[in-house]
């Protein structure tokens, strides 16, 4: 045993699963902010937004919010917000893996989904071992590789112009060593999905000590397979799931690592066990056990983005083909300029990859807020915004360590 405390609470009834969570989370070591999509989106906001004020389709939330029954499960916990509670958080990814035939040892929950990005990186890649990620792709995995030391390669997407998928034969090729391959389905920015044999065949032929990062924020939103069964079969797969997607928790802040125990076992030595909010927890698990949620919210937002997309379209403006809550449009002019010209209109879009300079992502709203963004988007387009340039993030906010992402 490590330490008093390790030792009671091992006797105390935890189980061993949550023993070695807690033994193993013991020391921290991450010494970079862990980079949400939050961060990345304020980086590139060409002023300090008030979040009450205008239309904030820029960081990929859903506007829904929690659903009915998870809002009444917060105030319900309430009361007992004085206890830590913390086998709440057993019953959560207990009460998950029963639902998708998992072992419960398998699933493990934290304040979202970008703490177990983070960590899987920090633990599989060195300077011998890159990250390998899809470009335009999520960077905070690229990220955390700047702690790791490891060199990050950046893949083109297959078919820009079309199916945007992963390049995943071009990943595998990257590199022979690679520490983590990371593949985002549906895709953030481009909300595209890559094909289960392509993932098949990445699972199939990694080197036998990668692991597939396989983060399914947005999988919600489409009908494509889900990437659970690799974790069943034992593979080197870890695959990662939020709330704060489709179930509109971000900032109530819950998400999954679903992997092999022993290479949750490893990612928890940077972080994890880590005593999570109680109305989180609640939340979380009402939200799992409604029914209709994720059809319903599914057809919701991708009603929005269909009539969305069909309008841009009409109007001469390419997207690409999105199954999620999220789009890259075409703007055929400088992308900050558009940025910069809508926060002007009081509406933040996403922001901008260097790969696909002229392109913006939009996330996809309420029906009223992209009425709005059409109404401000078609005068924009209609204007010479070539005079604009994103003013600097104001003051302390400059000074975030983030401030060097945009
Ligand atoms: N992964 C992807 C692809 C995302 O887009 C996001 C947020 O936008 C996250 C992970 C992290 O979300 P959270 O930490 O809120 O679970």
């Amino acid at each position: 045993m490590t330490s008093p405390v390790v030792d009671s609470i091992a006797s105390s009834g935890f189980s061993r699963r949550t023993f070695f969570r807690f033994a193993a989370g013991a020391s921290a070591l991450a010494t970079m902010p862990i980079l949400t999509e939050a961060h990345l989106a304020l980086a590139q906001r060409p002023h300090f937004a008030d979040p009450n004020k205008g239309i904030h389709i820029d960081a990929n939330e859903n506007p829904l919010g929690p659903c009915e029954a998870a809002r009444q499960a917060i105030a319900d916990i309430i009361p007992r917000g004085g206890r830590y509670l913390m086998d709440m958080e057993e019953d959560l990814t207990g009460t998950f893996a029963k639902m998708e035939g998992l072992d419960p040892d398998s699933v493990m929950a934290f304040s979202g989904s970008s703490e177990p990005l983070h960590y899987t990186v920090l633990t599989f890649t060195d300077k011998n071992k890159p990250l390998v990620i899809a470009d335009p792709g999520y960077e905070a995995p690229m990220w955390a590789a700047q702690v790791s030391g490891a060199p990050v390669i950046k893949v083109p997407l297959a078919d820009p112009k079309g199916a945007a998928a992963h390049d995943i034969k071009a990943m595998l090729a990257a590199s022979s060593t690679p520490g983590v391959l990371y593949i985002c389905n549906p895709n953030n920015p481009t909300g595209t999905c890559t094909a289960r044999a392509d993932i098949e065949y990445a699972v199939a032929n990694a080197p036998k000590d990668t692991i597939l990062l396989i983060d399914e924020a947005y999988i919600h939103l489409c009908d494509e397979p889900r990437s659970l069964d690799f974790v069943k079969q034992g593979k080197n797969v870890i695959v990662l799931r939020t709330f704060s997607k489709l179930y509109g928790m971000a900032g109530i802040r819950m998400g999954f690592a679903i992997g092999r125990p022993d290479l949750l076992k490893k990612i928890s030595v940077h972080g994890g066990f880590n005593a999570l909010p109680i109305t989180a927890v609640a939340a979380a698990k009402t939200s799992l056990l409604q029914p209709d949620l994720v059809a319903s919210r599914k057809k919701i937002i991708g009603d929005v983005r269909v009539d969305t997309i069909a309008w841009l379209k009409s109007e001469g403006h390419a997207t690409t083909p999105s199954e999620s809550n999220c789009f890259m449009l075409e703007t055929g002019r400088p992308g900050k300029q558009v940025l910069a010209a809508m926060a002007a209109k009081e509406i933040y879009i996403g922001r901008i990859w260097p790969a696909w300079p002229t392109q913006v992502r939009i996330t996809v709203g309420t029906h009223d807020e992209m009425l709005a963004f059409r109404k401000a988007f078609k005068e924009v387009m209609a204007t010479n915004t070539s005079g604009l340039v994103p003013p600097q993030l104001p003051g302390r906010l400059a000074e975030h360590p983030f401030s060097h992402l945009s």
